[in-house]
């Protein structure tokens, strides 16, 4: 099975965005033992489409679209497929539906060009978008298989994964299971989980494994191929148990939904345990992130935002030896002020977040020095020191995520 990549769209060839898309669909099609043969990038030209689509069409079996698919002038990936193979576009009445529900729901009327992303080529298993409105299409036209994708891709992986990797199953000419794992790891780059699963990267066939970089966290996702749910499930706990054993340390969870704030939440609510921060660098992220997590009221009953060396003094009631001898960016200050909010809001845990978010230095400390805070009810608070090298708002984000990694050890 020959498979190529075509992304469409002029922002890619102008250098304005990275053509991400096909190295996420490259690393899925080799988990499914599909061999990508070549990757194309195409301006919104319906004539160079159609050169593209031409040449695809003699020396490969799968052709994977990506992007143009939406309302606007410049998408034209669908129009000019279905022209080049002489067919027409007809609409999708369950994609319409919802297209026409959305804007009931922002109660906004919708612009007449909004029809185009229920229009589909005739003939074509419509793929639904659960994050967009674009629908998706797989169809077959003499001996190659074509499958149109959105161009965002909080669209395009959900709809890869959840419908567009079934379709292609058969046409692998096996009746298989697929089964995939996803598991998450916080505090190690992408290049130094793959150098530490190097050996099981390089001697992979089933179950496959693949690495995903996510802003300031690393995602590997394991695929298994069997006869059965439950052989499929023996071999991902096989293979699980062999990463765990190499970089089980800074793993935190499961699935492609799960980011580390929700883990952390979910878990506290298990345990029944209350949190609250004090947080001078991150102004409140910490404490923002904490809310924006369904069922965040039952453990988080509010905290501190504590900026400046005063407002640490007379709401936290920081000592003024700390203040001046030790300063606002040191161990002492970070334990104090998790104790002391954590007193204050009469929680189980309180956090502290307090350095130097950039791109100036602090107490002669440089951008990127934090000092986390953790106090527990009826133990010792703890603090430790973390030097991120990001520009300030990376800093910022960084401490915040490092301090829920903290909480969830
Ligand atoms: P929309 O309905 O949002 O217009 P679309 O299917 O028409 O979606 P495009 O207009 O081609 O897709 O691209 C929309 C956005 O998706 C781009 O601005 C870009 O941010 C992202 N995108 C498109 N193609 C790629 C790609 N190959 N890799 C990564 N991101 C992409
Ligand atoms: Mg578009």
């Amino acid at each position: 099975m020959r498979a190529e990549i075509i992304a469409v769209g002029t922002e890619l060839l102008l250098g304005q965005i990275t053509n991400t898309n096909a190295t996420f669909l490259s690393k899925e099609l080799a988990g499914l033992g599909i061999d990508v043969f070549h990757h194309t990038v195409v301006g919104d030209n319906p004539e160079r489409l159609k050169e593209v689509l031409r040449v695809a069409e003699k020396r490969s079996d799968l052709i994977i679209f990506s992007g143009g698919l939406g309302p606007t002038k410049d998408d034209m990936t669908k129009q000019t497929i279905a022209n080049y193979l002489g067919k027409d576009l007809v609409l999708d009445q369950p994609t319409m539906d919802q297209v026409l529900a959305y804007h009931q729901k922002i109660k906004k009327e919708m612009p007449e060009n909004n029809k185009m992303q229920a229009m589909v080529i005739e003939g074509s298993t419509v793929l639904p978008n659960t994050t967009g409105l674009a629908a998706g299409m797989f169809l077959q036209h003499q001996d190659t298989c074509l499958l149109l994708l959105p161009g965002p891709p909080n669209e395009l992986y959900p709809m890869f994964l959840n419908t567009g990797k079934q379709l292609l199953l058969p046409l692998l000419g096996q009746q298989e299971f697929l089964l995939s794992r996803v598991l998450r790891f916080y505090g190690i780059g992408e290049s130094k989980l793959a150098t530490l699963l190097d050996d099981l990267i390089e001697n992979q066939t089933n179950p496959t494994l693949a690495t995903y970089a996510g802003t300031y966290e690393v995602t590997l996702r394991l695929t298994a191929k069997a006869n059965s749910e439950s052989e499929a499930n023996l071999l991902l706990d096989d293979l699980e148990n062999q990463v765990q054993s190499l970089v089980g340390s800074y793993f935190y969870g499961y699935g492609d939904q799960n980011s580390l704030p929700q883990v952390v939440v979910q878990a506290l609510q298990k345990h029944q345990l209350t949190i609250t921060a004090a947080e001078s660098l991150t102004g409140g992220l910490f404490q923002s992130e904490l809310a924006s997590i369904p069922g965040a009221s039952k453990i988080f009953p509010g905290g501190f935002v504590t900026y400046s060396p005063e407002a640490k003094s007379s709401l936290l009631a920081i000592s003024p030896h700390i203040i001046e001898q030790e300063g606002v960016v040191s161990e002492a200050c970070a334990k104090a002020m998790a104790e002391h909010v954590r007193a204050k809001m009469a929680t189980d845990i309180g956090v502290s977040l307090t350095g130097v978010a950039g791109p100036d230095e602090l107490e002669q400390q440089p951008a990127g020095t934090v000092w986390i805070g953790l106090a527990s009810k009826g133990k010792e608070p703890t603090a430790y020191l973390y030097h991120f090298a990001h520009q300030r708002n990376g800093n910022r984000e960084r401490a915040v995520l490092t301090a829920f990694d903290l909480v969830r050890k």
